[in-house]
């Protein structure tokens, strides 16, 4: 019923009936993030300190992570489906785009030397939630949980700081209303639930990866030998 209604066509070029709301050429399309990357953020990395296998600031200042990775550089196309799927109420585009995350599998070793990784999507705050219906790290969460038969769990929260959007903050300002945002959930901070050894922490949008850190930080609290990864599905810079 709901595919007569919205027969499956492409988002970007409007190709029909080719079984997604992204084509495989359009998907193929969007732009990865070039080689070479710190093995550690995964951040670009260019001219000489391309020979190093991690970037100069986290080499000074060793992220709490073990390994950050993306599987979109920005672009444009990216972004609008992105979008649509955060703010324009398409959570069925995660089905689309999660493709795009367990690539990432076949890209990076440590990912593959793990089996039991457990999916933590990046919790938003209730109100959010409220206004959207939906956490759209969740979905991408949960349909790359299907793709790659992974468990997906929610252990963390995100409290209100009364800031309304990270895009707008400086990096400095970015680290610490993260920090103070994301808590565990009760259930695991009073002990009554455990945590895993193996977590990969999932989100739509990585900017500065102050989110990233402090998702990691409040888990290694709870379990500080906890192996964690971060994987978004783009990279803003
Ligand atoms: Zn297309
Ligand atoms: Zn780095």
């Amino acid at each position: 019923m709901l595919r007569w209604l919205f027969p499956e066509t492409c988002q970007l070029c409007g190709a029909e009936g080719r079984g997604s709301t992204l084509c495989p050429d359009c998907r193929a399309a969007l732009a990865r993030v070039p080689r070479p990357i710190c093995l550690r953020c995964g951040a670009p990395v260019y001219g000489t300190a391309a020979l190093a296998d991690v970037c100069d600031a986290c080499r000074d200042h060793a992220p709490d992570y073990a390994f950050a990775r993306a599987a979109l550089n920005y672009s444009e196309e990216a972004m609008s489906l992105i979008h649509d799927l955060k703010y324009h109420g398409q959570n069925h585009l995660a089905r689309a785009l999660a493709p795009l995350l367990a690539e990432l599998w076949e890209q990076h070793p440590p990912l593959r030397q793990q089996r039991d990784w457990v999916l933590i999507p990046v919790p938003v705050t209730r109100k959010r939630l409220h206004e959207r219906g939906y956490n759209q790290a969740e979905e991408l969460a949960r349909a790359l949980g299907r793709l790659l038969h992974l468990p997906l769990m929610q252990a963390l929260e995100r409290h209100d700081t009364g800031i309304a959007s990270q895009t707008r903050l400086n990096a400095a300002r970015r680290e610490r209303n993260a920090r103070a945002a994301y808590r565990p959930l009760a259930a695991y901070a009073s002990g009554k639930r455990c945590l895993p050894a193996h977590l990969l922490l999932i989100d739509d949008i990585t900017t500065t990866g102050a989110t990233a850190r402090a998702c990691c930080r409040a888990l290694h609290r709870l379990r500080p030998d906890a192996l964690i990864g971060s994987l978004a599905l783009m990279r803003m810079n």
